[in-house]
């Protein structure tokens, strides 16, 4: 092992740069006790129709409170599942939670239209997945138009025709199919004339730009209608001020679902239904 040539500072950087792998490699077990120790948690983020203000359904979000490491984002530990292949667990771990969720609500009395999940590309390579989901959705007495599986629309990139005939199989289930980030993955536009798509959610960094550009408005607007003459429902991520809610209004875009922080940030579970109730009962 050949060290220190060039003085304290390259050693120095040298000790960092171990420290961190044997940190990354500590880390990356620590997620795959999590996953398999049922220590990950769901958040539910609302989405509301911006038309009549009901609850359209609710986005299901990892977290994963680690005892050593804190909070850890999930743009961090879903990046380390990828690598590890831990993501085929974890996938399939979010969406028993989902159902398992949506089905304590039902037997409580909570009325929910559906969650969505979010989905790898990785997940879609497993042949398995169409009968994993009918499987979860039989155990917990499910429809599967309660269920939305989302998919980042640069992951649609590196669809074949096993992950397409796949995605036909989960569609074939009633279950629905999201493309998420939709406007930032490079994809063509022709793709969504060969995928069951039921929902597009235009991209965050759409609803952050289209107050102050015309041109991003009119990006806004068009993929609305785009998505809302093939049938589809439309989604905005990110809306975080009744400016932007009443201009989505405005650039004729009523027909389309809400969902950020303006409405409410993503709640842990049981905080769910109070925060049913008392959208209820206030006026947005
Ligand atoms: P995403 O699917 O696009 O989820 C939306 C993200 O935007 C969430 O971040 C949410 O908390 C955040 N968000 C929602 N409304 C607002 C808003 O008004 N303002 C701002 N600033 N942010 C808002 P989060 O929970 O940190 O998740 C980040 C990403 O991690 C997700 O983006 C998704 O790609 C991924 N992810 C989360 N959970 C899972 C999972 O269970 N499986 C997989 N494969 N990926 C997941
Ligand atoms: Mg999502
Ligand atoms: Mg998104
Ligand atoms: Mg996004």
């Amino acid at each position: 092992h050949v060290r220190a040539t060039g003085g304290n500072r390259w050693q120095f950087f040298n000790h960092e740069t171990d420290r961190m792998v044997r940190e990354r490699i500590l880390m990356k077990r620590a997620l795959k006790e999590a996953i398999e120790g049922n220590e990950l948690r769901l958040e539910y983020q609302p989405q509301i129709c911006a038309d009549d203000n009901t609850v359209y359904g609710f986005e299901a979000l990892a977290r994963w409170h680690s005892p050593s490491y804190g909070e850890v984002p999930p743009y961090k530990f879903i990046t380390m599942a990828e690598e590890t292949g831990d993501i085929k667990a974890l996938g399939e771990w979010v969406i028993r939670e989902a159902c398992r969720q949506m089905a304590e609500w039902k037997l409580s009395g909570v009325r929910i239209h559906s969650v969505s999940v979010n989905l790898s590309a990785l997940n879609f390579r497993c042949p398995y997945l169409p009968s994993v989901i009918a499987g979860l959705l039989k155990e917990y007495h499910l429809p599967g138009n309660m269920l939305t599986i989302e998919i980042t629309e640069s992951a649609m990139l590196e669809f074949d025709s096993g992950i397409l005939k796949r995605i036909q199989e989960i569609r074939d289930l009633d279950v629905g199919l999201s493309i998420d980030d939709f406007g930032t993955g490079y994809s063509s536009l022709s793709r969504l004339t060969g995928l069951p798509v039921t929902e597009l959610k235009i991209d965050k960094s759409f609803i952050d730009r289209f107050q102050y550009d015309e041109k991003v408005a009119v990006l806004v607007k068009a993929i609305t209608g785009i998505g809302r003459s093939m049938g589809m429902s439309v989604v905005a991520e990110g809306v975080e001020t009744k400016d932007q809610l009443e201009l989505l209004k405005k650039i004729g875009t009523s027909e389309i679902v809400i969902q950020g922080y303006y409405f409410s940030r993503p709640l842990p579970a049981d905080m769910v239904p109070d925060w049913l109730t008392l959208y209820a009962e206030n006026e947005f």
